[in-house]
């Protein structure tokens, strides 16, 4: 019989390879190597497929290959989760699937591939990964990537949908749960040289096709979820990715929050919403492109004042293409890159940054103008409740003046 002794204390009851002390799923690598040669991946192989038709998802202290069809799973539906709990995994693939859940717990995996799958919740946590690759994924839960060393994250066109059935439950169970509802969390993980967002993937395609897996390149990519939270994250300080994109988030709808990070290279943003930025520092440069910065009364009075002591960028910042609905983010961002390009001493750089400053500075100041006109001129969408709020607004505005005035003079 098999040796390996699961967590709970039970043990394997498969039949221990010949020569060894172990299943064909619980036998080492190299062991099996040594034991079988090149045949104990089929031995794997046809082991891992044998559960899987028998409905079995749960696997502890596993060994499997990357070879044709090891380690895939492809076309299975049903309403389990699949853990994979302490094991030793050389290329994971899950495709065309739809099921509960993927849990990869305390893993070693070199490449995990999740395509064209629909579940509820996808976690990876305590575990060490090459690369981390999720491409169409539609989830109605969550996705949590978190305390684990993984090189490269790319996340392509994942979406979170609400479930049919959910929308009927009760509404304060629906509301205690709803922080978890549509969250994308990077988090506490360690060694990464790249986070993708909506990234071109050319070498995974490569790769799949290698395996005989077509896939196809979605040309619109486009991300959704209520919130992506990339937090606490440490990047490979290795000089030799000190100058590459370190983070990029293109075409992604919904909150973006960046919390507690220190980048050694760029991040680059195109197409997505307003950013939030919590103690954040850029070693090289942030690039805004196609940026909408779009936010509300509550962003401008907690995130606003406390931006330009949140985000530091040690490189340039380039704002293109972008559009605000508000002129005091419009104002802040042109002059943190304002000030950035005039410490790179690139004047004729800064002196562009400094216009659009200037213009949103008059469009302030145009609409506290209108805010004065008597009330039968004044615009039908400032109501009453909007003036108060701008009212707290322009003595904060003021107060902020004043102690600029105190700091500069
Ligand atoms: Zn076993």
């Amino acid at each position: 019989m098999c040796e390996y002794i699961y967590e709970n204390g039970h043990k394997c009851d498969k039949k221990a390879l010949k020569d060894s002390n172990y299943c064909s799923l619980h036998i080492p690598f190299e062991e099996g190597e040594l034991l079988y040669g090149e045949k104990i991946k089929e031995i794997k192989e046809k082991a891992f497929q044998k559960k899987l038709e028998r409905e079995i998802t749960y696997f502890e202290g596993v060994y499997l290959y990357n070879a044709l069809y090891n380690a895939r799973i492809s076309n299975l539906k049903n309403n389990k989760s699949i853990i994979f709990k302490d094991s030793h995994i050389k290329t994971l693939i899950i495709d065309n699937s739809e099921f509960a859940g993927v849990t990869l717990y305390n893993c070693t995996i070199e490449n995990f591939i999740i395509f064209e799958t629909t579940l509820k919740t996808l976690l990876i946590q305590h575990s060490i990964i090459f690369g981390a690759n999720i491409l169409k994924v539609r989830f109605y839960t969550s996705i949590y990537i978190r305390d684990s060393q993984i090189k490269y994250i790319m996340m392509n066109s994942f979406e979170h949908v609400k479930e049919k059935d959910k929308e009927n439950s009760s509404e304060g169970e629906y509301e205690e749960r709803y922080h978890i509802y549509g969250r994308v969390e990077l988090f506490n993980l360690q060694g990464v040289r790249k986070i993708g967002i909506n990234s071109r993937y050319p070498l995974l395609k490569k790769f799949l096709e290698e395996k005989g897996i077509k896939i196809s390149e979605v040309t619109k990519k486009h991300a959704k979820a209520r919130i992506l939270v990339i937090s606490s994250v440490k990047f490979d300080e290795n000089p030799r990715f000190k100058r590459q994109v370190r983070i990029l988030i293109k075409y992604f709808s919904g909150q973006l929050l960046m919390e507690n990070l220190s980048i050694p290279g760029h991040v680059q943003m195109i197409r997505i919403k307003l950013p939030e930025f919590v103690h954040i520092v850029i070693y090289n440069n942030l690039v805004f492109k196609r940026v909408h910065f779009y936010s509300d009364i509550t962003w401008n009075l907690t995130v606003l004042p406390n931006l330009t002591a949140e985000l530091t960028v040690y490189g340039y910042i380039l704002i293109e293409d972008c559009c605000f609905n508000n002129p005091y983010i419009e104002e802040i961002f042109y002059r943190l890159a304002r000030i950035n390009w005039e410490k790179s001493g690139d004047n004729e750089k800064a002196d562009i940054y400094y216009y659009h400053e200037m213009v949103a500075r008059r469009k302030q100041k145009i609409e506290r103008y209108l805010m004065h006109l008597p009330v039968k001129f004044r615009l039908p969408q400032f109501r009453i409740k909007n003036h108060l709020k701008l009212n707290k607004m322009r003595r904060k505005i003021k107060c902020e003046e004043k102690h600029e005035k105190l700091f500069t003079s």
